[in-house]
């Protein structure tokens, strides 16, 4: 199927099968009815679920929401990132300002002091978050880095009732071991994409490398959190294809990022995302991967525009104050949207 970055086909456009489906509300709750119970729905029905113009959003969401209120009720885990350490990679992934292949300019500095995470870590606590990320650009970390993160992760976890997540790049599963040992509670690594499309969009290491490292965090216990850019051109099967496959790696957190282009970066300004193709994803991702935490992640802001609190429907948890190198609301603003919409900020002293 062709690129359409998530736009609705038209009457005239759909396929013969799609035309044969259940009548929209009917098919809504066989969505539902299905993730509830744990089995998984067709290509063919995730397919329709990103396509189908005559599937109207909002009993879509509405089946979306029965399955996130199962298991997760209102609550909305804030997560608030903090991008220790920027620029300098030797990497050349086409969406990233911080890749060697980007023109952008980007503040550049090794890591942070542990002060300055620990501190930066009490303020995210204070905001609310339930889960703190530290991000650091980078192939991969070397075994005296690791044990240094190993280190800082320890005295993270005895300092703040928070969750941690790491994403270093490319580990091992010794590396990912020592995290563990330490107290990482959950380690991140994106696919980004589909499998097919992965070489258009980086050359200096492979689909296959990114699968190893989750397969490496898996392996010892870590919680895997993977998810993924829609809007780089790819095409809906390939959406389902990484839905998929997330399924396939368990992972217990799946962020769903929407593309917005970093200045600089080399993939460039691509078609616009439609709100309502992020939350017919969002509502897909559920659909796919019932019991993970579905995360409206970077570009929420830029891409569901009025539409931002209607990702709380199928979704568990967003960011808060801003992503690598693109702003976001802040945790304030976050915080209001969440309220207003009728939901809670869930807390980890508050989680059984
Ligand atoms: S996404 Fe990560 S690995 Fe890729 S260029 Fe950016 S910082 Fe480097």
């Amino acid at each position: 199927m062709d690129a359409i970055n998530l736009a609705i086909l038209s009457q005239s456009e759909r396929s013969n099968p799609v035309e044969r489906m259940p009548e929209p509300n009917a098919f809504c709750q066989t969505l539902a009815t299905a993730a509830l119970r744990g089995s998984s729905i067709t290509r063919e029905e995730a397919l329709r679920v990103l396509t189908d113009a005559d599937l109207p959003l909002l009993p879509l969401l509405d089946a979306a929401f029965q399955v996130r209120r199962h298991h997760f009720g209102l609550g909305v885990r804030v997560h608030i990132l903090n991008n220790v350490q920027n620029g300098l990679c030797p990497e050349d992934c086409s969406y990233c300002a911080q890749s060697t292949s980007s023109a952008g300019e980007v503040p550049v500095y090794r890591l942070k002091s542990d002060e300055t995470i620990l501190d930066d870590a009490r303020k995210a606590h204070d905001s609310g978050a339930f889960r703190y990320c530290l991000v650091l650009s980078g192939r991969g970390p070397g075994e005296e880095r690791i044990d240094h993160l190993a280190s800082l992760v320890t005295r993270l976890k005895s300092a703040f009732p928070m969750e941690v997540c790491l994403s270093a790049g490319l580990i091992d599963a010794t590396q990912a071991a020592r995290l563990k040992q330490a107290g990482l509670d959950r380690y991140n690594h994106n696919l980004n994409t589909s499998e097919s499309r992965y070489g258009t969009i980086c050359h200096t290491h492979s689909y296959a490398d990114r699968l190893a490292t989750l397969e490496a965090a898996r392996s010892v216990g870590l919680e895997v959190c993977s998810g993924l850019i829609i809007g780089m051109g790819e095409g809906p099967d390939e959406v389902v294809e990484v839905a998929l496959t997330l399924n396939r790696l368990n992972a217990r957190s799946i962020p769903v990022n929407f593309y917005v282009h970093a200045p600089g970066a080399q993939l460039g300004e691509q078609n616009r995302l439609t709100p309502e193709g992020c939350l017919r994803a969002l509502c897909l991702f559920r659909f796919l991967n019932p019991s993970a935490e579905i995360r409206a992640a970077g570009g929420r802001e830029a891409n569901l525009r009025a539409m931002e609190a209607l990702a709380l429907y199928p979704a568990n948890s967003l960011f808060a104050e801003g992503y690598l190198n693109t702003g976001g609301h802040s945790a304030d603003k976050t915080m209001r949207l969440i309220a207003d919409a009728g939901f809670t900020v869930e807390r980890v002293d508050e989680h059984d």
